[in-house]
């Protein structure tokens, strides 16, 4: 932003001002010895004796493969991304993982913006035994980086500023894609977010609703002297192949119990009216925004408060009637 308001010249002289200053001399700002100069090479993994490989899950393990295992650049060695449903991991899941890195990936493993782990220099023929071994631990899940790899903030489950359960959306909408049992490889590739408020915080949190292709971000929706906790959607958002771009922010405000109905609604929308081969935020594009308000305009209506609608007025994962209390965030304040 100081960039773009004063220009490149002028950043570069007030660093060059700055660095005259007396607290240059103060103490040793050098980076030498401060470097991580780590070889990931050297502390590959040594090849082991013997390695297992598909007996009867062949076809499973096929389906991982494809889905959670890409090659390096150096020959015989791969990477493995480990699926984590939330961004949740207990205790012993994470003592399991550490153990398996270190027989398999070199001590390491990377986390990712997609809330998943990444096991890197993962010889070729251990592929298999890292994929028993995660299973054992219930991480080996395939489709990371898939439809139902569904990312969200923690909203009110610990940040302050949540207004709704992000968490608690994300665990509903991941059953309801999971209940579609979505085939069509299109329709896998789209991913969907949420933030439990309109910050979408960009970093540990990683909600990021606004780069995904189908986003939410917590809202409410006042009726009467009640709230129902509610979700403004954004679609055609994108982070992939280095191309970032803010999704189009429909104007509805769909009450939270009702997202899943609404993104079932767009999925089927999107596969009965696409053109042969169309990504999904091509036909976002296409058909424009309008499109997908009308496809969800009944379930945007506010519902009258009613012993039947009473579930509408509970936010996902709550047991009390919904409310917006707001303190101090997790990161943003
Ligand atoms: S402040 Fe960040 S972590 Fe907290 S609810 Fe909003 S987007 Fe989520």
């Amino acid at each position: 932003m100081f960039v773009d308001k004063y220009g490149i010249d002028e950043l570069r002289r007030q660093v060059e001002d700055e660095l005259e200053g007396e607290w240059v001399a103060e103490r040793d700002f050098s980076i030498d010895g401060r470097i991580f100069d780590h070889d990931e090479r050297e502390g590959a993994p040594a090849p082991l004796d013997s390695y297992g490989s598909p007996n009867g899950d062949a076809s499973e393990f096929e389906r991982f493969g494809a889905a959670n295992v890409a090659e390096q650049k150096q020959d015989g060695f791969v990477a493995v991304e480990v699926k984590v449903t939330r961004g949740d991991l207990s205790p012993e899941q994470l003592r399991g993982l550490a153990e398996i890195t270190r027989i398999y990936s070199g001590g390491y493993a990377r986390t990712t913006v997609q809330q998943n782990l990444v096991l890197r220099w993962v010889r070729e023929e251990a592929v298999y035994d890292v994929w028993r071994a995660l299973a054992e631990l219930g991480l080996g899940e395939t489709g990371s980086r898939e439809i139902e790899d569904v990312v969200s903030c923690p909203g009110t489950d610990s940040c302050k500023l949540g207004i709704t359960s992000s968490m608690g959306l994300n665990q509903a909408l991941q059953e309801r894609l999971e209940e579609m049992r979505i085939e069509d490889p299109l329709t896998k590739r789209i991913h969907i977010k949420m933030s439990g408020c309109p910050n979408g915080c960009s970093q540990h949190h990683i909600g990021q609703h606004h780069i995904a292709n189908i986003g939410f971000y917590g809202a409410s929706i006042k009726v009467g002297d009640k709230t129902v906790p509610a979700y403004v959607a954004h679609i055609g958002g994108t982070y992939e192949g280095g191309e970032v771009a803010y999704g189009t922010r429909l104007k509805v405000r769909l009450p939270a119990k009702r997202v899943p109905d609404a993104v079932e609604r767009w999925i089927r929308l999107y596969e009965a009216e696409r053109d042969e081969g169309e990504v999904f935020n091509d036909f976002a594009e296409r058909v424009g925004a309008p499109r997908f308000e009308a496809e969800v305009s009944d379930l945007a209506l506010p519902p009258e408060f009613s012993l039947e609608t009473m579930q509408m007025f509970i936010d996902w994962k709550a047991k009390v009637p919904f409310e917006v209390i707001r303190g101090e965030g997790e990161c943003a304040v």
